[in-house]
């Protein structure tokens, strides 16, 4: 094989691969409300208590005016915006 043609091989298999994994990373900071202790905390994406949601939580963090914010709870995944669970306080 040739120099060229093996950096070009080299190239698009980099891309192949990188591309999903990006993508499985970006799923898997979002909060699976099906999680255990999710679950356990009652976690929504949706609230379910008007005037209390994630991003007026004092346990929120991060920007809190994108759709998905950090939690002091749930450490390396986000929670949306709009969600909720049972230890919500208020900001
Ligand atoms: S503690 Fe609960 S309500 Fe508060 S930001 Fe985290 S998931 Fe949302």
């Amino acid at each position: 094989m040739k120099r060229r043609e093996f950096l070009r091989l080299s190239a698009l298999t980099a891309g192949a691969t990188l591309i999903p994994v990006k993508t499985l990373a970006a799923e898997e900071e979002r909060l699976d409300p099906s999680d255990p202790q999710a679950q356990a905390l009652q976690y929504t994406h949706e609230t379910p208590v008007e005037g209390q949601r994630c991003d007026n939580c004092i346990h929120a963090n991060g920007d809190l005016s994108a759709e998905w914010v950090g939690c002091n709870l749930f450490p390396g995944r986000l929670v949306n915006a709009g969600g909720w669970c049972s230890v919500w306080a208020a900001r």
